[in-house]
């Protein structure tokens, strides 16, 4: 019989207990670096203007109703979102290569992928899913829910603070042939590293020439350089080189759509004769797997993105919008490089400036993350990531001084 008694007390999610930690701290001069989401000037949630808009639109509309979705989803925002990732010129879709359904944001899309390569990515075979080093520690569970064993490639280097380059492709080469390799599309978490489009190049080879399955998370398209198609570019390469691969969608950052889940996952097949025949055997597999976990996805994010996706007018807003939020944070990013160089703070800060999209991997050490948040009530992972949309005007200087202080 079930003894509940016996189950074992997990440990607490490390970025939700650091956003407790935050929300419990009276001291007025705290700052939370912490949570990956965008922050205005005033360190407050940001509905984008272009969605308060859509927002209004769908509330006028007579025949808006609480009906279900079809389980893929909504067809326009789905159709919509394989163009923003892909461009609407893409060969996988003139080809019809690809199918894609709707998910619970960019976490689903991920699990919805894990799930489908659990069943049927090489099953005879021991697979093995490679994350980077690190990597969103919850790539780790969603996988290891679904039975799949992960490893990591090397991808942070410490003296650099950039790309470990060699390593990774090093690991990549000795992976076993068939390999699952998770690849961040731009803006990688939580490093905010990403390859060049030469070293993308390379990375491709090897993927290549092993024979693994790239299955790319893009949770950022927008937010790196502010230009979608610019954050989308390794991505439509390795499409462009005719690679199966998948693709785990999120709009929580580039829509701040957090809480309302919108996301897609893609699947596309290589070119062939057979492609059409591939895609929807893969499709009905995918609809049964959504069925039985979800049945169907929600339906407000979707609505509110696919009227933004689809019109125009709507469209320029939002490159605007995340123009807004991807300038303010490379604001901060050049504003805290230059302050801790005026200080003379120990160490090198080029890296603040050089890496991109929301968080800045700074260096510090757990010890001087613990410092800055028992002297300082600025709270940040313990892996010295900082989000850099908490930063502002108001505290980048408070902040600045705080590191200085922990580093020396
Ligand atoms: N993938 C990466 C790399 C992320 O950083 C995130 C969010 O932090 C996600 C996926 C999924 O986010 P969501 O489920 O909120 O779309």
């Amino acid at each position: 019989s079930f003894n509940a008694d016996a189950v074992p007390q997990a440990p607490e999610d490390a970025l939700f207990g650091l956003m407790a930690a935050f929300r419990r701290d009276e001291d007025p001069k705290k700052v939370d670096l912490g949570i990956g989401a965008y922050r205005d000037n005033n360190a407050k949630p940001w509905v984008l203007p272009v969605v308060k808009r859509a927002d209004e639109i769908l509330r006028k509309d007579p025949n808006l109703n609480h009906e279900y979705l079809p389980i893929a989803g909504l067809p326009d925002f789905i159709s919509a979102s394989q163009k923003l990732i892909l461009g609407a010129d893409s060969p996988a879709l003139k080809e019809k290569r690809i199918t894609s359904l709707q998910t619970i944001s960019g976490t689903g899309a991920v699990h919805l992928g894990a799930l489908f390569l659990s069943k049927f990515y090489n099953p005879t075979t021991e697979r093995k899913v490679y994350f980077s080093d690190p990597t969103w520690p919850n790539h780790f569970q969603i996988f290891s829910n679904v039975g799949l064993s992960s490893q990591t490639y090397p991808y942070f280097s410490k003296q650099t603070k950039g790309l470990d380059f060699e390593g990774m492709i090093g690991s990549l080469q000795n992976a076993a042939e068939g390999s699952i390799v998770v690849l961040h599309a731009c803006a990688h978490n939580p490093t905010g590293v990403d390859p060049t489009q030469e070293q993308w190049k390379e990375i491709a080879k090897v993927i290549r020439e092993k024979k693994h399955f790239p299955f790319f998370d893009t949770a950022y398209q927008g937010f790196a350089s502010g230009d979608l198609a610019k954050d989308g570019w390794a991505i439509r390469y390795f499409i462009e080189q005719g690679f199966e691969t998948c693709i785990a969608q999120s709009y929580a950052k580039n829509f701040g759509l957090y809480g309302e889940r919108a996301g897609c996952f893609h699947f596309i097949t290589s070119p062939s004769s057979d492609a059409e025949s591939t895609v929807s055997r893969v499709a009905s597999q995918l609809a049964i797997l959504q069925r039985s976990e979800i049945s169907n996805p929600p339906a407000y994010g979707a609505r509110i993105a696919s009227l933004v996706l689809n019109d125009k007018e709507l469209f320029a807003e939002w490159e605007a919008n995340l123009r807004t939020m991807s300038g303010r944070i490379i604001d901060m990013r050049k504003a805290l490089r230059s302050k801790l160089e005026e200080m003379d703070t120990p160490g090198k800060w080029n890296h603040i400036t050089e890496q991109i999209g929301m968080f800045s991997f700074t260096g510090l050490t757990e010890e001087q993350v613990l410092k800055l948040r028992e002297d300082s009530h600025v709270y940040m992972t313990k892996n010295g990531r900082i989000s850099m949309a908490g930063l502002n005007t108001n505290n980048i200087e408070y902040f600045a001084k705080a590191v200085d202080s922990a580093v020396r």
